[in-house]
């Protein structure tokens, strides 16, 4: 049976109803009980959601809720890759060393939701809501409003202000939570602002629809996005399951718009903490024209403790992949700190030697590069 056939099936409404994206916003599954008529909880996941719902929204989309019974059906281990990310676990509870705006970006922000961080670089954070919430995002000081599909008109119309009124801003990230959970209409209106400024050269979103809620990435919205050029896009696959036949639509889509793509992962415990399962999930990506961009070590927020693993798990995945898949298809591992993104690298320098280079190669043993400290 073909995934839509199945989700269709699973929400009782026809196919076209089940790829819209406004059907799948109001019929968001939000709360427990709705979570039951679909899952079978966990104690731990059912007490998650009796402790936990003040804390951190939960919130799924139809989409990703099939996704994960499907997954469950083939393998419920696999599928755990996808349930974890979603469903509140009561170990979250247990966990209050973290915190919750790690990177410092209220203090990094001269109007409210401009991030200025970088000199020639803002995150611009327009968006309140998610089609999925997820257990680790690291923005959960986002505002509880409630505004449907617009943008808050202040937060644009100040951020837009201080953008226009500073030069140095080469490049805007427009992000949220997920900037494209708003209309065509709102995304078209902002785009239209930032463009009428005369030193921003390029324009990115930092959305997880492809993810979670593909059929979000219409033809009209590409239309809207194409106006617009130079528009770059980074998008947030997590692991190869969630590259379905219906993501990876979306993504060509996006693509054959003249969008360059790049995805940013969090290194997730049981999700993609391992070689192979890294291996798949870039590999996959560079077939649907998506550059694996950033590996994010995951912050200790609050509530996510049970979400991590030791960095250094990481750093070894990072340098396996080197030299067993493209160039293309390895990303730079970074940990996120309030001064900016800091990479992690594995140290190939071994030492000189006179005037030469010692270098651990990709057989593990050395390579004398020879004259490289200086020209002779
Ligand atoms: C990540 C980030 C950016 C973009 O950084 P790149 O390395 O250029 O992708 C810009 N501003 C803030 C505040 C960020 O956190
Ligand atoms: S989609 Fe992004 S902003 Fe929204 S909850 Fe997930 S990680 Fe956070």
């Amino acid at each position: 049976m073909s995934f839509t056939q199945f989700a269709s099936q699973m929400f009782g409404v026809d196919k076209s109803k089940f790829k819209s994206w406004l059907w799948q916003m109001n019929n968001q599954i939000r709360d427990k009980k709705s979570c039951e008529k679909y899952f079978k909880l966990s104690p731990d996941e059912q007490e998650g959601f009796d402790k936990l719902n003040e804390i951190f929204n939960f919130g799924c989309s139809p989409y990703y809720a099939a996704l994960i019974k499907k997954v469950e059906k083939e393998s419920p281990k696999r599928a755990k890759s996808l349930r974890s990310q979603v469903l509140p676990h009561i170990q979250e509870a247990f966990d209050n060393e973290g915190v919750k705006d790690p990177l410092d970006e209220v203090l990094h922000s001269p109007v409210k939701e401009v991030v200025h961080l970088y000199p020639d670089r803002v995150a611009f954070c327009v968006a309140m809501l998610c089609s999925v919430y997820c257990r680790f995002c690291y923005r959960k000081r986002r505002d509880d409003e409630h505004i449907g599909l617009h943008y808050n008109r202040k937060i644009i119309a100040n951020g837009v202000k201080y953008i226009a009124e500073t030069p140095a801003i080469k490049d805007v990230l427009i992000t949220g939570g997920d900037p494209f959970v708003a209309s065509d209409e709102a995304i078209d209106y902002l785009l239209s602002q930032l463009r009428a400024i005369p030193h921003v050269e390029i324009i990115r979103f930092g959305t997880r629809v492809p993810v979670t809620m593909p059929y979000r990435i219409t033809d009209d919205l590409c239309s809207v996005l194409k106006k617009y050029h130079p528009i770059w896009l980074n998008t947030h696959f997590n692991c190869v399951e969630e590259l379905t036949d219906d993501a990876c639509s979306s993504l060509k889509l996006l693509a054959d718009a003249g969008i360059p793509i790049g995805n940013q992962s969090v290194l997730l415990k049981d999700v993609n903490d391992s070689y192979d399962a890294m291996k798949a999930l870039c590999s996959k990506l560079i077939v649907n024209r998506v550059r694996p961009y950033y590996l994010f070590y995951p912050h200790l927020i609050a509530g996510t403790k049970h979400l991590r693993v030791p960095y250094k798990l990481g750093l070894d995945i990072i340098r396996k992949l080197r030299g067993k898949i493209s160039g293309y298809a390895i990303p730079t591992y970074v940990i996120d700190t309030p001064s900016g993104k800091v990479p992690l690298y594995h140290n190939h320098i071994l030492g000189e030697d006179k005037e030469d280079l010692l270098l651990e190669d990709l057989n593990q043993e050395i390579w004398r590069e020879k004259k490289a400290l200086k020209l002779s």
